[in-house]
């Protein structure tokens, strides 16, 4: 789950890296009584989940003149669609220069990769591609307590030393806080020293309950409604629902879509043993999303009976049309319930897959 700005960056201020003094306010009427917290310049920072504020106009530099009315300006405005409930107000940083810090996962080698640039404040992506020596990397063991200071002598170059403790602090905030990546894009320079001017930081959603979250804000309704049944469910963009049980047959039937030139809007996976019940809320659940078109349930029927499924199948009673393959435990009474009811059970996942798409088309 990622962090707001606001969060992220108490927690690098706990963590002794260098943050811009202020408060989160919710509203324009909060700023006037603690304005004078923040000195004669100041900046009004949108508390939105989308990359790129600074350039959607969600940041905006204000002084004790302004600031009221640039406060009333910035919560009516939407960054990309999203609207602003909260507004980070902190003191200016008299930016002298700016570089670039993050600290991710590297799954190939399952260690910690940490990049810094001393050309920070332009999108890190660019910079890579265009001038690829300027990011300067290195892979740290998640065991480690500090980097080395030999690998922190090659990140930082000529840059200040006291960005290496920053580098250290911020290592040991991603390791604390089970993260999958911690980033301050731009760290700057200012007369007064070093400061985090952005804060990220994205916790691992697997570790979420031993960080005391409790719910998972990156998640949609459906998608925490799926968590609560213990289903395995990802939204995707196309117009096919899939479910399936298993992850391989869910899978290997999103591959088949891809296969038929078909686009799955999501795809569900029941799990083992699924009853009656539990499969009908794995439909209402996938049709609930409303760029379903159409929905392919494709299950094994091993400890799960087909009769079981087609039962659930039918009491969901969604509008979008389903189509079924069934096969294993007592499939003939599965298709005998289904064939009742108006239900395609199909003979294969093949043809099921291409009825699907078909269908949408
Ligand atoms: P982002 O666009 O969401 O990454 O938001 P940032 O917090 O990184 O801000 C975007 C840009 O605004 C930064 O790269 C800075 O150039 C500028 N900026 C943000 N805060 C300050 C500040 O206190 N002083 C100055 N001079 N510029 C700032
Ligand atoms: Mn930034």
């Amino acid at each position: 789950m990622k962090l707001r700005e606001h969060e992220a960056m108490k927690i690098f201020g706990e963590h002794g890296i260098p943050v811009p003094k202020g408060f989160l306010i919710h509203s324009p009427a909060e700023l006037g009584p603690r304005m004078g917290e923040l000195g004669d310049r100041f900046v009004l920072k949108a508390q939105v989940e989308v990359g790129g504020r600074g350039k959607s106009g969600g940041i905006l530099v204000a002084n004790p003149s302004n600031g009221a009315r640039l406060a009333e300006e910035l919560f009516k405005k939407e960054i990309k669609g999203v609207p602003i409930r909260e507004v980070l107000a902190v003191e200016y940083l008299d930016i002298q220069k700016e570089y670039y810090a993050s600290i991710a996962i590297d799954r190939s080698t399952k260690q910690a990769l940490i990049l810094f640039t001393d050309q920070g404040g332009v999108d890190i992506e660019i910079l890579a591609k265009e001038n690829p020596d300027a990011v300067r990397k290195a892979s740290l063991p998640l065991l480690m307590r500090d980097i080395p200071p030999f690998m922190l002598r090659d990140l930082l170059g000529s840059s200040p030393k006291e960005i290496g403790s920053i580098l250290n602090q911020l290592f040991r905030v991603f390791c604390a806080k089970d993260a999958l990546l911690a980033e301050i894009n731009p760290l700057v320079a200012t007369p007064h020293g070093i400061f985090a001017a952005d804060a990220k930081l994205i916790i691992d959603d697997n570790a979420l309950s031993r960080q005391g979250i409790t719910l998972n804000r990156d998640l949609t309704e459906r998608e925490r409604e799926a968590e609560k049944h213990g289903f395995s469910y990802v939204e995707l963009n196309g117009d096919i629902g899939v479910i399936g049980n298993g992850a391989g047959l869910t899978m290997a039937t999103l591959d088949l879509i891809e296969y038929y030139d078909g686009k799955a809007a999501n795809f569900l996976d029941v799990g083992g043993g699924a009853d009656q019940e539990r499969v009908m809320h794995a439909v209402k659940l996938v049709a609930a999303d409303p760029s379903v078109k159409v929905i392919v349930v494709n299950l094994l029927g091993g400890i799960t009976r087909c009769d079981e499924v087609a039962r659930g199948i039918i009491s969901a009673g969604v509008v979008q049309p389903i189509i079924v393959r069934l096969a294993g435990t007592n499939e003939a009474e599965g298709r005998q319930i289904l064939d009742g009811s108006g239900y395609r059970m199909m003979e294969s996942m093949e043809q099921a897959v291409k009825a699907a798409v078909e269908a949408v088309q």
